[in-house]
């Protein structure tokens, strides 16, 4: 790609709305956009209406209201294999009686059988399967499968590939190792992608945006790093990460709270929320001090601590090189400004 053009928009969803039955819509007034080559993760708790979402932009959901547009052409109504949109689920779905190859070169069936074949090894080659061609999807471990699965998403060209929960099924070594992978062979193939995915730390490693949901709605579009920086809500906050949340007082460029006076990341005004990173805080033991560390969770590379002030709980997460032990009274310093949530 010229490094010197601008990325062009893939795909526009505006004002989807599903509802189904009475009640709360599944999916409410939704919008968000997608360039060209790039991994947007949808986020957000159990229900929030991610994976609707993802079906009506696959063409598998009915839309109530709102559409969906891939280079600029409303493809709304259109059927899912008219859309040329690449679908990876959490089960894989691959065909137990077909091998290795046969699952990938599936979906090339109308392709000239020359390329066809041609093409089915390159996808092999992409994933490093060339060796398993002739296996059976059960004599693959889950993360084979899986690279199976992507290969055969792969294989017709897609311009967007959506991924459902697709590491669901591997336990949590393989998930980390996948989720790199994953990653690289989309952006080898050059294809955009949206992952639906609970998993707030999978998100942020895998995605360039997130968009995060909740109660059917989308709150917050960002960078990774954008939004853990700047949350725009306390359901935000908490969900991406952790977050201390605490009333204060907030006059201009800093805030009174529990903790003191603390400076401000963007000006406020009265009653404010702010919300405090764990990994903000810094202990100092200290005998005189009147907070008091209730729990201490060693972690290997850092350690959590559960910390009382008055009738104030903190989560801190500090280095182990700082030995504190639970019973130890400590004193409480903010390391950087702190973020004030919109009320
Ligand atoms: P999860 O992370 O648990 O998969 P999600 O964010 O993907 O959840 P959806 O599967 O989109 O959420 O569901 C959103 C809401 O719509 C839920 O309350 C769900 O029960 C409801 N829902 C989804 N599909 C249907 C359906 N076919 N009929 C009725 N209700 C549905």
């Amino acid at each position: 790609m010229n490094a010197s053009r601008q990325p062009a928009t893939l795909l526009e969803v505006q004002g989807l709305c599903r509802r189904f039955g009475a009640g709360r819509p599944a999916v409410d007034d939704v919008s968000f956009h997608l360039e060209e080559g790039e991994l947007l993760a949808l986020l957000g708790p159990s229900g929030c209406g991610k994976t609707t979402t993802l079906r009506m932009i696959a063409g598998l959901e009915r839309v109530d209201a709102g559409s969906v547009r891939l280079r600029g052409t409303p493809i709304t109504d259109w059927r899912p294999e008219r859309r040329g949109i690449g679908l990876v689920f959490q089960d894989y779905a691959l065909f137990p009686h077909l091998t290795v190859a046969e699952n990938v070169a599936f979906g090339l069936h109308r392709w000239p059988r020359q390329r066809g074949a041609a093409r089915t090894g390159e996808m092999l080659e992409l994933v490093g399967l060339n060796a398993l061609a002739r296996r059976y999807p059960h004599e693959l471990s889950g993360g084979q499968q899986q690279r199976v699965a992507l290969a055969r998403t792969l294989a017709p060209g897609p311009d967007l590939v959506l991924l459902d929960e697709p590491f669901s099924n591997l336990d949590a070594a393989m998930r980390v190792e996948m989720r790199q992978e994953v990653r690289q062979l989309l952006h080898r193939a050059g294809a955009a992608a949206i992952l639906v995915t609970h998993d707030q730390e999978e998100a942020m490693v895998m995605a360039d945006r997130l968009a995060l949901m909740e109660h059917g709605r989308l709150v917050q579009t960002g960078s990774p790093d954008e939004i853990y920086r700047q949350p725009a809500s306390a359901f935000v906050a908490c969900f991406l990460g952790r977050s201390n949340l605490l009333r204060g007082d907030a006059h201009g460029s800093a805030v009174d709270t529990p903790l003191g006076c603390l400076p401000l990341a963007s000006p406020a005004h009265g009653p404010t929320t702010i919300a405090l990173r764990p990994e903000q805080i810094r202990l100092v033991a200290d005998p005189q001090a009147p907070a008091l560390v209730e729990v201490r969770e060693f972690r290997g590379h850092d350690q959590l601590l559960r910390v009382r002030l008055d009738d104030t709980t903190l989560l801190v997460i500090c280095p182990n090189r700082h030995c504190l032990r639970e019973g130890e009274r400590v004193r409480l310093e903010v390391t950087e400004k702190v973020v004030p949530l919109p009320c």
